[in-house]
């Protein structure tokens, strides 16, 4: 039968990351030797004295439904946090607990935009902004960056692509899908353009802790209160603490609009599943000693998939100081990468995920959260296809 579906629904397209995942997945089911390089989380397994909080917690029958924003004890937690850190002032109702980073994304899109708003992205993007922006029934406006600029915009473009409607700006570094790090003069120039224009930034920070080559991520937050004032910096637990399936995620932002996002919260999913609520209280609180010993893996694998992807035919990489990403250029192949990337996996059993989902064609995301034998091996694949083209 024919169902009706909303004008929303239908412009929505589904998540190509995850569509690839399953696809990846049901061939190794099928006894195929896949490597995949298109997981977008850390292949480390939660750290334990975080999974034993939420064990006690739910232990102590710490089931039930909490505030609709988060615990107290996370609120706060989070609030340290962002003083720590980075040097910024939050009370705990400036805090907003959700169930992970890509819902706080969403809960700030449906705060902020409606039919008529305008909202930039810069581009290569994740995936899913332009689909939420879509969902709030707002206009996704893609801001291009290549290769040539390490995938970061300038000010200039920024400024050139600002109209009346012009509401929010996404900003996202270290970044998901290029591995790109603005530095922190360049962050503060992206920060001042919207200041001056009364454009609301999100910042979407969840990368924070991944950094390399000495590189530094400065939230942009920082550079004055009144950056501070058009911030809403969204973090969560799902990469420097591996805990993506636990579903927790966090934003801090002036006052007025984390009261309406903990509204909307309050009447959609109510609050973050309680005891992961708890292992997010020990995480924040927590040493990060488990990630300088990830940040080691993480580097040797970026190095070496680095120097291996630039020595492909056809193929080009712009170095990457964050995340666990690297984006390659394959317009040396003539292939674009929707054609590259099922020929990879056809051919070679490699799975990456096509830059066109990023906004970027000519790319592929290389994602390094994988073991070195997998990366050797799948390298070495990718090398014969590029070789066969
Ligand atoms: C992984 C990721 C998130 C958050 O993921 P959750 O699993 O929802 O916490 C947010 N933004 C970017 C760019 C990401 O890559």
């Amino acid at each position: 039968m024919e169902y009706k579906l909303s004008d929303r629904a239908k412009l929505l397209s589904p998540s190509v990351t995850l569509a690839i995942d399953a696809k990846a997945k049901e061939l190794k089911a099928s006894g195929v030797d896949v490597v995949g390089f298109g997981t977008g989380q850390p292949d480390f397994d939660t750290p334990d004295f975080i999974k034993d909080a939420a064990k006690n917690a739910l232990d102590d029958g710490f089931t039930k439904y909490t505030q609709a924003a988060g615990i107290p004890e996370l609120r706060q937690a989070v609030a340290d946090k962002f003083k720590r850190e980075n040097g910024l002032e939050y009370k705990p109702s400036q805090i907003v607990v959700s169930c992970g980073g890509k819902h706080s994304c969403y809960n700030i899109m449906m705060a902020l935009c409606q039919e008529g708003d305008e909202v930039l992205i810069p581009a290569p993007y994740w995936l899913s902004y332009p689909e939420m922006v879509k969902l709030a029934g707002a206009t996704p406006v893609v801001v291009e960056a290549s290769d040539a600029t390490e995938f970061k915009i300038t000010p200039d473009q920024l400024r050139a692509a600002i109209t009346p409607n012009t509401r929010l700006l996404i900003f996202n570094t270290p970044g998901n899908p290029t591995g790109t790090v603005y530095t922190p003069e360049e962050a503060k120039a992206i920060g001042d353009v919207c200041v001056e224009h009364g454009i609301m930034i999100l910042s979407d920070e969840i990368y924070e802790h991944l950094l390399y080559d000495g590189a530094v991520h400065q939230s942009v937050a920082t550079c004055s209160p009144e950056h501070q004032a058009h911030t809403i910096v969204t973090h969560g637990f799902a990469k420097a603490w591996s805990m993506t399936g636990w579903r927790l995620g966090f934003i801090a932002a002036p006052e007025p609009i984390a009261k309406k996002i903990s509204a909307i919260q309050s009447h959609s999913t109510s609050n973050p599943t309680s005891f992961a609520q708890v292992g997010g209280v020990a995480a924040l609180n927590g040493s990060m000693d488990h990630l300088k010993v990830w940040l080691e893996e993480f580097d040797k694998r970026r190095k070496y998939a680095f120097e291996k992807l630039n020595t492909l035919k056809g193929v080009s990489c712009c170095n990457a100081k964050g995340a666990f990403y690297l984006f390659p250029n394959i317009s040396g192949t003539g292939l674009k990468s929707g054609e590259f990337c099922a020929k990879l996996l056809e051919k070679q059993n490699v799975a990456a995920v096509p830059g066109a989902a990023f906004g970027a064609d000519d790319n592929f995301r290389f994602s390094y959260a994988t073991s070195m034998e997998q990366i050797e091996k799948g390298l070495a694949r990718i090398e014969a296809f590029c070789n066969s083209l």
